[in-house]
């Protein structure tokens, strides 16, 4: 009987506000810094303010950066802000982003229909994985490459690996806690590219590398304690605070230029270059193919862009920087004819700050051609991190669209296996999109 109501009840627990770090009073501060004065002002705000603020993301349509201000700060913000002469605005946090609706079925099976409209846990996100692995055991193959710290499993999906050396586009998604839709992101391709015929030509042509989880531990902590929980979750002796920045962790310019090395910073390094052991499993994970890896995307949000290196510090770019922006506009333009939704194509560094020890300049150091950062959707800083969960799909399919285009870049510049004939009218249409951009920024050059 027990049971029957429990199967009958597929019950959504719904509304249910989880004990989350309480944020009340803190504040979001938007600064426009159109104005080179403001812009100077805001590069160096940990100067100007006596502490580096939680920076949250930039709307580069409206030129404004995005900071999450401590309650105990506020007062103190604001009298800097004035006297500083700077125009600001300060806004209450959306509270939704402190309710997040933790629906469960406690017996179904986890399907696209989740992925598409939900949230999902880091053991639904595993079981959703399994469950592809198991219907398409030709296609995908799921690979440990290693533990998070508190142990969690960190699980790459090998899509179209036949054995042979075809080039490889390596995409992991959620190194920032937080930043939740880039997990939904990752699992929809995954599921989109082995489910349609459509895409079969392209994975015979190049393999595709999917860590949808590259930081576990930090997505649950977000997930049941502290909604803006951007880090690792590692612990350190005597430390009266937990976690490093996995993107400032890698080894490449480490600890430089837009890091901290304070252990309670959002922006801590670690204490050495692959502390983290999220961060040494990928390196490693990387390395051990790197010859084979032609692309490479980073998933974040938010903020609508496509960034390419060099980051770690201000105008400084790879010798190949035209290839990286051609490709990145066509992945933008992709984006965009999904629905009209716009994605700025920009160096990371020339961005509001730079930041050494991420992992787009560290895959692009060792070789891999097109790397990339892209923040995915929303730009503004009320939604934030919160995209909500309605807008999951569109977010998805649009971000699905800039991958193939990335595929389809590295099939025709390092495939073996030329295919002769358009693969489907998709990866036509993103081809010209390709061929188009291509015309179009040649010889338009960057100053
Ligand atoms: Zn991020």
């Amino acid at each position: 009987m027990l049971l029957q109501l429990l199967s009958l009840s597929v019950v959504f627990i719904s509304g249910i506000s989880a004990e989350y770090k309480n944020y009340d009073g803190f504040k979001i501060l938007e600064v426009n810094f159109q104005n080179p004065r403001v812009r100077k002002y805001i590069q160096e705000i940990d100067k100007n303010l006596g502490f580096m603020p939680d920076f949250l993301g930039e709307n580069w349509k409206q030129k404004q950066a995005h900071y999450f201000i401590d309650k105990d700060s506020v007062e103190n913000v604001k009298t800097n802000l004035a006297s500083n002469n700077i125009t600001y605005q300060m806004r209450d946090v959306n509270p939704q982003i402190f309710k997040v609706r933790r629906r469960r079925d406690i017996n179904g099976a986890i399907t696209i229909n989740d992925v598409n409209n939900r949230y999902l846990s880091y053991d639904e996100q595993m079981q959703f994985l399994n469950s592809i692995a198991q219907q398409y055991p030709n296609d995908v193959k799921l690979q440990k490459i290693g533990n998070s710290y508190e142990g969690r499993s960190l699980n790459a999906v090998r899509i179209g690996d036949d054995g042979s050396s075809k080039p490889i586009v390596w995409i992991d998604a959620g190194v920032h806690a937080r930043e939740w839709i880039s997990y939904n992101v990752a699992l929809y391709l995954v599921y989109t590219i082995v489910s349609q015929p459509a895409y079969r030509d392209l994975l015979n042509a190049v393999q595709l590398v999917v860590v949808p989880n590259t930081n576990p531990d930090g997505y649950e902590y977000s997930r049941t304690n502290d909604r803006m929980w951007r880090k690792t979750r590692s612990r350190f002796s005597n430390g009266r605070c937990s976690g490093a920045d996995a993107n400032r962790n890698y080894p490449f310019f480490w600890g430089t230029q837009g890091v901290s090395h304070s252990q309670c910073s959002e922006i801590y390094c670690g204490s050495r270059p692959q502390s983290e052991p999220e961060v040494m499993a990928l390196t490693n994970a990387i390395q051990r193919e790197e010859t084979r890896i032609k692309g490479y995307i980073a998933l974040h949000s938010y903020g609508q862009e496509i960034l390419y290196p060099w980051g770690h510090t201000m105008r400084t770019y790879p010798s190949d920087v035209q290839d990286l922006i051609q490709v990145g506009k066509a992945m933008a333009a992709a984006i965009r004819a999904v629905n009209n939704t716009d994605y700025n194509v920009v160096n990371s560094g020339d961005g509001l700050y730079p930041a050494a020890g991420a992992s787009d300049d560290w895959a692009k150091s060792r070789g891999i051609k097109y790397s990339y950062t892209i923040e995915l959707s929303p730009i503004d800083d009320y939604t934030g991190f919160s995209l909500p969960e309605d807008r999951i799909n569109q977010v998805c399919r649009e971000a699905f669209q800039a991958i193939q285009v990335l595929m389809i870049e590295v099939r025709s510049k390092f495939s073996i296996r030329q295919t002769t004939s358009s693969a489907s009218s998709t990866s036509a249409q993103s081809s010209l999109l390709l061929k188009r951009m291509r015309t179009a920024v040649r010889g338009s050059g960057r100053g």
